[in-house]
């Protein structure tokens, strides 16, 4: 029996209303992978993987999916569209 496999490729839009920020938040090192490997080490908006050790933001986020982290341009993206943004102090 033959058979044919098809592939259908579907995009989906998924859409977040950022509220508000904080700068730095955490960094992105290993300890931090290690504990949340469910984060992929990519900016959840954008998807641009982080660097190593790099500080990421957080977003506070009004759908489902809850707060998010994000990269540095994405945060610039926000304040530019009004969202006001907190900085953390690094010891
Ligand atoms: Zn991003």
């Amino acid at each position: 029996m033959s058979e044919w496999n098809f592939e259908k490729s579907i995009t989906k839009v998924k859409k977040y209303s950022i509220y508000g920020m904080m700068e730095n938040f955490l960094k992105n090192d290993k300890q931090f992978r290690s504990i949340r490997p469910d984060k992929k080490g990519k900016c959840e908006l954008c998807n641009k993987p982080f660097v190593d050790n790099e500080y990421m933001t957080l977003a506070l986020n009004k759908g489902k999916d809850g707060n998010l982290l994000i990269c540095d341009s994405c945060r610039d993206e926000a304040i530019e569209n009004g969202v006001s943004c907190n900085y953390r102090k690094i010891n």
